[in-house]
Formats: structure tokens, C-alpha cells, sequence
């Protein structure tokens, strides 16, 4: 295979590779969205419950609560998709916003929307970063 076509066939591979995350990158983004508005519809139900039957209060308050924190970290990893989709517009997808190492296969695999490479992740778990 002469370099050119090489570089093509990595070009392409690339364009595949890129192309294959932004579809999970969506797929994951309609799923939250959908979570999202569930867990509204819950909380909603959940007020109109407590209203009627004041015993329950507690455990309502509890699930609302839950509802809540749930929609939060769903809210971030939303923010993440965000991010991750226009870093692959600009084409500095799959590199470590820290360091600008090429972040790990594996990684990208496992959470397609991480910013870090796993050493700078375990720095920022660390609340290093
Ligand atoms: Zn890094």
C-alpha cells in the first residue's frame, strides 16, 4: 500500500470511528432527554400524591428527591454529550482535555462523552485537577 493510501485508509477508519461514537454519543443523549421528562412527570406526580395523602409525605419526599439527584447527574452526563459532540466537529475528539493525550480506546468505549484520559480521571477523582 503506498503512504497515500495509507493515510486514506486511516482517514476513513477514522471517519468510521468518529461517525460509530457520534451515533452512541446520540443514542445516549435521546435516552436521557426521555429519562429526563420521565423523572419531571414523576416529581409532578409525586407533589399531587403528597397533597392527597399526607401519611406518605415522607416517602414522596424521598422519591422526589431521588427523581431529583437522578435527573442531576443525568443532566451532567447530558452537558458531557454536549461537549463530546462538538469536539468531534472540530476534530479534537478523543483527546485528553488536560493533557491533549490521546485518550484510551478502552476508555472511549466504556464512556464515549469523558473529557479525561484515565490518569488525569483519576487525578480529577482525586479532586487533583
Ligand atoms: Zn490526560
Amino acid at each position: 500500500m503506498s503512504p497515500k493510501a495509507a493515510a486514506m485508509a486511516a482517514k476513513t477508519l477514522k471517519k468510521e470511528a468518529g461517525d460509530r461514537v457520534r451515533k452512541r454519543l446520540l443514542a445516549k443523549r435521546d435516552e436521557l432527554i426521555q429519562d429526563l421528562a420521565k423523572n419531571r412527570q414523576v416529581s409532578e406526580e409525586t407533589i399531587d400524591e403528597s397533597a392527597q395523602d399526607m401519611a406518605d409525605r415522607a416517602t414522596s419526599a424521598y422519591t422526589k428527591e431521588f427523581a431529583y439527584s437522578l435527573s442531576e447527574s443525568d443532566r451532567k452526563i447530558l452537558l458531557l454529550i454536549e461537549e463530546a459532540l462538538g469536539r468531534l466537529d472540530a476534530g479534537s475528539y478523543g483527546t485528553c482535555i488536560h493533557c491533549s493525550q490521546v485518550v484510551q480506546e478502552k476508555r472511549i468505549e466504556a464512556v464515549p462523552w469523558a473529557r479525561h484520559c484515565l490518569d488525569c480521571q483519576e487525578l480529577q477523582d482525586k479532586g487533583l485537577l
